[in-house]
């Protein structure tokens, strides 16, 4: 066994039903007196906060630009984002130009909040970075808030973390620790997904998707992008397909093609091979099959045969060469069974 692994410091606290309490008690650890709460609508009350509440998907920066003017005509100390992915990079890119301390209370299972990485956006073009200074200090998990979240959403957020956990198994710089992250969190998501399609009001399941979503996003943070996000960014980027959708479809067809590399992801879903399982859950969700249903045109799998084909990883454990992505395309966009 030889390998290099970093962990990135953060505070993590888990307890449904108390997210107010533990954020002020994490305000006052912090020595902060101004705190400022970033949120839209699912949000929790706290003393004293400055509140800012326009949030926009991807970040523009002119909505960066008035949260940082904000936080700066109010002396704000500190930064609590109570929200999904958009809220807490709204914050992420307060952060990333004044240094100021995160807070960040989780709605959705993206991930944002478990890693350094930023994103903004410009002109409609996306820049994204890794600072250590956008990493949220605490992370403040309390399952009730995510209760409001709808089931399509929920499933669709659920399969991006498992996402996260399955691709960090042959990630570029996957190594057994990220890769023990990575194993728990299907374990949970896996257990949390259908508990959650079937309950939607029922927290337990709730705080397995929160626990698991956590889980793979350190484990993607640390393990880096696999062939499946190279190809999600790839469809994501040059036909703007729905991100999460695009995961759900996509996942099944990378693992099919790269499982032989990981089989520990087997017993982790529960299932003879790591592909059952995932079909097994995709099926039990409702979630889409083919990238024809998102939207893709058969005449676009050529142009992003040629963009993923320059973005494959290097150490991806299954050699990949242009027909081979020409199929996986195809397949996917067919919704071809991938077994
Ligand atoms: P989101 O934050 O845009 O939220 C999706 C929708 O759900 C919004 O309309 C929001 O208001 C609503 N919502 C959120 N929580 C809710 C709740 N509990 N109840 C009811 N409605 C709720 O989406 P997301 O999927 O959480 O995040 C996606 C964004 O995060 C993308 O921009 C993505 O690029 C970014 N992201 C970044 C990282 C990173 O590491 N930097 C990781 C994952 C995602």
């Amino acid at each position: 066994m030889k390998f290099t692994h970093e962990s990135l410091p953060q505070r993590v606290v888990f307890d449904s039903y108390a997210a107010a309490d533990h954020v002020a008690a994490e305000v006052e650890r912090l020595g902060a007196r101004r705190p400022m709460l970033v949120s839209t609508g699912t949000s929790i009350e706290l003393e004293g906060a400055v509140r800012h509440t326009e949030v926009v998907m991807h970040v523009p920066v002119e909505v960066a630009e008035r949260a940082r003017s904000s936080a700066a005509s109010h002396g704000v100390d500190v930064l609590v984002a109570v929200g999904g992915g958009s809220t807490t990079g709204l914050a992420k890119a307060v952060a990333l130009t004044t240094g100021l301390p995160i807070i960040a209370v989780p709605t959705t299972y993206a991930g944002s909040e478990a890693t350094a990485v930023w994103g903004l956006t410009e002109g409609g073009r996306k820049t994204t970075g890794t600072d250590p200074r956008v990493l949220p200090r605490v992370v403040v998990y309390d399952a009730s808030l995510t209760l409001s979240l709808p089931v399509p959403l929920s499933v669709a957020s659920g399969l991006n973390a498992v996402a996260h956990g399955v691709d960090s198994m042959w990630a570029p710089r996957a190594d057994p620790i990220n890769r023990a992250f990575a194993l728990e969190s299907i374990r949970a998501l896996n257990a949390g997904l259908p508990r959650v399609f079937d309950h939607p009001s029922d927290v337990e399941g709730r705080e397995n998707l929160l626990y698991g979503a956590y889980l793979a996003a350190v484990a993607f943070a640390s393990a880096g992008s696999g062939l499946h996000h190279k190809v999600c960014h790839v469809l994501g980027g040059m036909f703007n397909l729905p991100h999460a959708p695009t995961h759900a479809v996509v996942l099944p067809y990378v693992t099919a093609l790269n499982e032989f590399a990981a089989p520990a992801l087997a017993p982790a879903f529960g299932a003879p091979t790591a592909l059952e399982g995932l079909l097994r859950l995709a099926n039990r969700l409702d979630a889409p099959r083919s990238l024809r249903e998102l939207g893709l045109r058969e005449a676009d799998l050529p142009a992003a045969a040629d963009g993923v084909l320059a973005a494959v990883p290097g150490n991806n454990p299954a050699p990949v060469d242009g027909a081979r992505l020409a199929t996986l395309l195809h397949d996917a966009w067919e919704g071809k069974d991938p077994r």
